[in-house]
C-alpha cells in the first residue's frame, strides 16, 4: 500500500514526487509510457515564463513568477541545462504599444521585477536581426529556456533516489476508493517478440495488457491531457480537455550565425502567447508555436499548413529567418480545457486534481508541486521530513570538459573518448553513465533525452544504429525490441537470412 499515489510523470508529477521524497512516505508515480516526461513536458516551447501574461486573478498568474524563479533554482542544483536569456515582447504598432504597458502593469502585479518598455532602435541595438516595423517592446530580464525533458527526468531521479517508486508502462483505468484507500486499477503496457520457428525472420511487436491494483490512501493526479478523464473517475465532471496543438520548427543552430540572443514573442491575443523564436539550450532555435484544437489528445502530427503559417508570423518579427534551415519539425498537444485556469482542487476524499496545466506549466510546475504538499500537509500527510534525503545531481558532458583536460579525462575514462554523436559530441561513456542512474532510458530516444545524442544536424541518422548497439549490448536485450521512443516504435524489423548479410547483432 502507498501513502500517495501520483498519475502522471510529466514535469507536475514529477516535481511533486520530488517534493514528497523529502517527506517520510510510500509514493508512486504511475504513467502509462515507457519513461518520464512523454506527454506535453517534452514538447513545449522550453521557456520559463517570466509572468507578466496571465491574469493576475488566476492560478497561472499566482503561481508563474514563484515558479520561474524555483525553476532556475532547480536547474541549478539538479544540473539542468538552461539559460537566463531575458525576452521580449515586441509591438508593431500603437495599439500593441498599449498592450505592452497593459503587460507591464499585470507584470508588475504578479511579481515580475525588472520589467521595461524600450523603444524600436533600442530593443535592435541588442536584437539586431529584429524586424526595422518593430516600435517598442517589453523586456522581461528574469526569464529563459531550460531543457524541458531533462529538468523532469533530474526531479524524477531525485526522487526515485530517496525511494519514490516509478511504475512506467502503466496506464490507470479505473479508481473506486474503499473506505481508507483508493484501489487504482490500470493496465500494464508491455512489448513482446514474436520470432519465428528458427527465430531469424519475423518479428512482431505485442502490446500486451494486464490488469494490475495498486492501492494508495492518496491520488495525485497530473494526467495532463488525460487529467479530466481521471477526475471523471472519482468525481462529477468539472472541467474538459481541449487539447490544443503547437507544432515548430528547430532551426540548426551551426547553420546560423546568429539568429536572436533572447526570447522573441510577438504580442498576445486571445489566441494565445504567438509564435516565437527563441534560442535553445543546445545553440538551436525554436520558431513556434500555432494553436490548433485537435480531436485526438494524442496527436502530434505536424502539417503543411500550419508550419507555413509559423514560418510567415515569424518572418515578420525576424525577417533575415530561413526555414530552411529546419532540423526538425515536432509538435506538442496544451491540455487547454473548458475551465480556463489550472483546475487545482481537492476534489473528491484523499484526491488532489493537479488539472489542466497548460502554458505556463512548464514554469509553474514547482509552485503547483509546492501547492500539492501544503494541500496534503492540511490532511495530515507529511508530517516529518526524512533525514537521509539526498538531493543535488551532477552530469559529466564531455563537451563542457576544457580542451587541455581533455586528455587526462580520457585516459582515466576510455569510454568518454569515443564519440558516438558527432554533431553534438556525445561519448559512448555519457551513454553509459546515463543508463547507470535511477530511472535508466528503454528507448533511442530514451537515451537522446537524458544525454543529447542525435539532437544535432543529423538527428540520429549517423549515431541512431550505433546507439541501438550500445543500448542492446549494456542492457542485455535483443536489438530486435529496441525502440525508437514509446511502446511499439520498434525500428529493426528481422534479421537477415544471407549467411553472407551481417546479421543484425549487438556485436
Ligand atoms: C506547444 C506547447 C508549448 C508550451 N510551451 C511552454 C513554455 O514555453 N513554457 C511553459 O512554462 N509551459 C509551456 N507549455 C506548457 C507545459 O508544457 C505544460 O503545462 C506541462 O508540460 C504540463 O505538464 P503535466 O505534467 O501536467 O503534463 P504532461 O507532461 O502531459 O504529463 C502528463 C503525463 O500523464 C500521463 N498520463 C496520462 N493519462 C494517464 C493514465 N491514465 N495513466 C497513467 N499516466 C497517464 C501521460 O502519459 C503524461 O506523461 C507548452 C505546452 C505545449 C503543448
Amino acid at each position: 500500500m502507498f501513502d500517495v499515489a501520483i498519475i502522471g510523470a510529466g514535469v507536475v508529477g514529477c516535481a511533486v514526487a520530488y517534493e514528497l521524497s523529502q517527506y517520510k512516505l510510500r509514493a508512486a508515480l504511475i504513467e502509462k509510457e515507457n519513461d518520464v516526461a512523454m506527454g506535453a513536458s517534452r514538447a513545449n516551447t522550453a521557456i520559463i515564463h517570466g509572468g507578466y501574461d496571465p491574469a493576475t486573478h488566476t492560478l497561472m498568474g499566482r503561481l508563474n513568477v514563484e515558479g520561474m524563479r524555483r525553476c532556475f533554482e532547480l536547474c541549478e542544483e539538479l544540473d539542468v541545462e538552461h539559460k537566463k536569456t531575458g525576452s521580449w515582447v515586441v509591438a508593431f504598432d500603437a495599439t500593441q504599444r498599449t498592450t505592452l504597458e497593459m503587460l507591464l502593469e499585470q507584470g508588475v502585479a504578479n511579481g515580475c521585477e525588472g520589467l521595461k518598455i524600450l523603444e524600436g532602435d533600442i530593443v535592435r541595438s541588442r536584437e539586431p536581426n529584429l524586424s526595422d516595423d518593430i516600435v517598442a517592446a517589453l523586456w522581461i530580464p528574469e526569464s529563459g529556456v531550460l531543457n524541458p525533458w531533462e529538468f523532469t527526468l533530474a526531479m524524477a531521479e531525485v526522487a526515485v533516489r530517496n525511494g519514490v517508486t516509478f511504475m512506467p508502462n502503466t496506464k490507470v483505468c479505473g479508481l473506486t476508493w474503499r473506505q481508507d484507500h483508493y484501489e487504482i486499477k490500470s493496465h500494464t503496457i508491455r512489448s513482446a517478440l514474436n520470432m519465428s520457428e528458427d527465430s531469424s525472420f519475423q518479428q512482431e511487436y505485442h502490446r500486451e495488457t494486464d490488469i494490475i491494483a495498486i492501492r494508495a490512501h492518496y491520488v495525485i493526479n497530473a494526467a495532463g491531457v488525460g487529467s479530466d478523464l481521471i477526475h471523471n473517475m472519482v468525481a462529477p465532471p468539472a472541467f474538459e480537455i481541449v487539447p490544443t496543438r503547437g507544432e515548430y520548427f528547430l532551426l540548426d543552430g551551426t547553420a546560423v550565425d546568429h539568429l536572436v540572443g533572447s526570447v522573441v514573442f510577438p504580442c498576445p491575443t486571445r489566441a494565445g502567447k504567438g509564435v516565437t523564436v527563441s534560442p535553445t539550450v543546445h545553440g538551436d532555435f525554436l520558431i513556434g508555436p500555432n494553436s490548433e484544437v485537435v480531436a485526438d489528445r494524442e496527436d502530434t502530427a505536424v502539417t503543411g499548413g500550419a508550419l507555413r503559417d509559423i514560418a510567415q508570423k515569424a518572418h515578420r518579427v525576424v525577417p533575415s529567418l530561413n526555414v530552411r534551415t529546419s532540423i526538425r519539425n515536432f509538435a506538442g498537444v496544451r491540455a487547454n480545457s473548458t475551465y480556463g485556469d489550472f483546475f487545482i482542487e481537492k476534489s473528491a476524499t484523499n484526491f488532489i486534481d493537479l488539472a489542466a496545466i497548460k502554458s505556463p506549466g512548464l514554469t509553474c510546475a514547482p509552485a503547483i508541486a509546492r501547492v500539492a504538499r501544503e494541500m496534503l500537509q492540511k490532511d495530515g500527510l507529511l508530517k516529518e521530513k526524512r533525514d537521509d534525503w539526498r538531493g543535488g545531481r551532477r552530469i559529466i558532458r564531455f563537451k563542457e570538459i576544457p580542451e587541455e583536460e581533455r586528455d587526462a579525462f580520457v585516459r582515466e575514462n576510455p569510454l568518454y573518448g569515443r564519440v558516438i554523436c558527432r554533431c553534438e559530441t556525445i561519448t559512448e561513456g555519457e551513454i553509459i553513465a546515463s543508463m547507470k542512474r535511477e530511472i535508466p532510458p528503454v528507448s533511442i530516444d530514451g537515451i537522446k533525452r537524458r544525454t543529447g545524442t542525435g539532437m544535432g544536424r543529423c538527428q540520429g541518422g549517423f549515431c541512431g544504429p550505433r546507439v541501438m548497439e550500445i543500448l542492446a549490448r549494456e542492457s542485455g536485450r535483443d536489438p530486435l525490441s529496441i525502440e525508437e521512443d514509446g511502446c511499439g516504435s520498434t525500428i529493426l524489423i528481422g534479421r537477415t537470412k544471407d549467411p553472407r548479410s551481417r546479421e543484425v547483432s549487438s556485436e
